[in-house]
């Protein structure tokens, strides 16, 4: 089996485009771990410099401890599968997983042997006989997965093996590759853009922004504790809500976070008070999901936010109100449409604010655009615009658009962040 080691590795091609910038990062012996990102992040060449395909500009690879840099790719133990699994079309099933052992040298009786407890892993024992193009798309990636796992490597690396095929394929397959690879033991790192198939596969993700790794955790720790804003907004559907708010501390009372026209309030007894009281006068950006968020009657006591239903989602299983409570929402590039959330690129487009004219919906995009305003942090940039609080409520509420809503908000899980869109906390990891 196999661990990996980058120390501080960078890659700088020629006309200067930094795709990796010093980024250290451990895979444990077993370990699954997934990169995850969007298009251009640098995951894949982080891969590449991992199979030994591409050099790093600086820095160290580490396979088993040993230094890696100069290892040519055939002598790493890795197999890899990629998005566009290229089989030979001319081959049988059989011959193309059995094809790595062929070169190899083993000789066909073995070979016979170890395609076929392969092939039965996959569930793919039945087409052993077809070529390629009598396969389901599924199919052909279980071949390609075969002929991967066939050579018994120590490590596999994956680079979007599920993005071509359809949801509920994806679905399956996700379960079908972790559960393989974990009975196998081998170590895996697994490239994908999507958040929901890293926070479902992974035993740890890392999280790469502009080639920079933003943060590195199992699926819970870095939902439950993102390390940056970036993170927090990339991570969940829906999406976290991210809004502007001023601090104020009372010293050993409470820290109230103002989020324009309503307060909240950090109790004292909540260690992190101590530190967002330091950010006194200042603006911070407060993280909430929705799942923090819980609708109460009008008249409830406590931390409670107040609005207007701007318009109403049904996801079939639940729906999500957009609620008005007059806070600036903090909108962060590059985190891309939510997936499990079509109507936000509905709503973003142009024909979408068509739509909610038509619908009688506020056209809320365009005076949002007209008021935002854009910070460049050391992160990247991020945008501020009115927005609305994403609350998720039953399948069939008994609210509707216009309506007035409370939410209790569980100021335990809020999450803070400092203009430069690092966490705020205390002790944390
Ligand atoms: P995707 O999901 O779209 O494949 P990625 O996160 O895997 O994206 P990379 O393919 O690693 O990203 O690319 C990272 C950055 O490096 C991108 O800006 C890309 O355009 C750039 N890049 C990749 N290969 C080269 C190259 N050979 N020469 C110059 N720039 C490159």
């Amino acid at each position: 089996m196999s661990t990996v080691g980058l120390r501080d590795v960078s890659k700088v091609f020629p006309d200067g485009t930094r795709a990796v910038d010093a980024v250290s990062l451990d895979v444990a012996d077993g370990e699954f771990l997934v990169l995850l990102g969007p298009s251009g992040c640098g995951k894949s060449t982080v891969l590449r410099i991992v199979a030994g395909l591409e050099d790093p500009t600086s820095g160290a690879v580490l396979l088993d401890g040993a230094l890696a840099n100069d290892l040519p790719p055939r002598d790493r133990g890795i197999a890899m599968v990629f998005q566009d699994f290229a089989l030979y079309p001319h081959m049988s099933v059989r011959d193309n997983i059995g094809f790595p052992l062929k070169l190899a040298g083993l000789d066909p009786d073995n070979r016979g042997e170890r395609v076929s407890d392969v092939a039965g892993a996959l569930g793919i024992g039945e087409v052993l006989g077809r070529r390629p193009s009598q396969l389901s798309g599924g199919q052909r990636q279980r071949v390609a997965m075969g002929r991967a796992i066939v050579r018994r490597p120590g490590l596999f690396l994956m680079d979007e093996p599920l993005s071509n095929l359809d949801s509920g394929l994806r679905a399956e397959l996700r379960a079908e590759i972790s559960g393989l690879v974990r009975e196998l033991g081998v170590s895996t790192i697994y490239v994908t853009h999507d958040q929901a198939e890293a926070l479902t596969m992974a035993d740890r993700v890392a999280i790469m922004r502009r080639g920079v790794l933003q943060d590195v955790g199992t699926p819970t720790q870095v939902y439950g504790r993102p390390a940056t804003l970036y993170v927090a907004a990339f991570l969940g559907s829906p999406r976290m809500n991210l809004l502007e708010a001023s601090v104020y501390a009372h010293l050993d009372r409470y820290v109230a976070i103002d989020l324009g026209s309503q307060v909240i309030h950090l109790p004292w007894d909540d260690i992190r008070s101590r530190v967002v009281a330091h950010y006194h006068g200042e603006r911070i950006v407060v993280g909430v999901r929705a799942e923090a968020l819980t609708p109460v009657p009008p008249d409830h006591r406590g931390d409670v936010l107040r609005g207007r239903i701007r318009f109403l989602e049904h996801h079939g299983h639940e729906s999500l109100a957009f609620l008005d409570i007059g806070a600036t929402a903090v909108v962060i590039d590059e985190v891309g449409a939510d997936p499990a959330d079509p109507d936000e690129f509905v709503r973003r487009g142009r024909f979408g604010q068509l739509v909610q004219r038509l619908a009688g919906r506020s056209a809320q995009p365009s005076p949002a655009a007209a008021a935002q305003t854009s910070v460049l942090t050391d992160q990247g940039r991020h945008h501020r615009r009115p927005g609305e609080l994403v609350v998720r409520l039953a399948p069939y509420p008994a609210v509707s658009a216009g309506d007035g809503l409370a939410v209790s908000v569980r100021v335990d899980a809020l999450h803070f962040f400092d203009e430069r869109g690092d966490r705020i906390d205390v002790g944390w990891r």
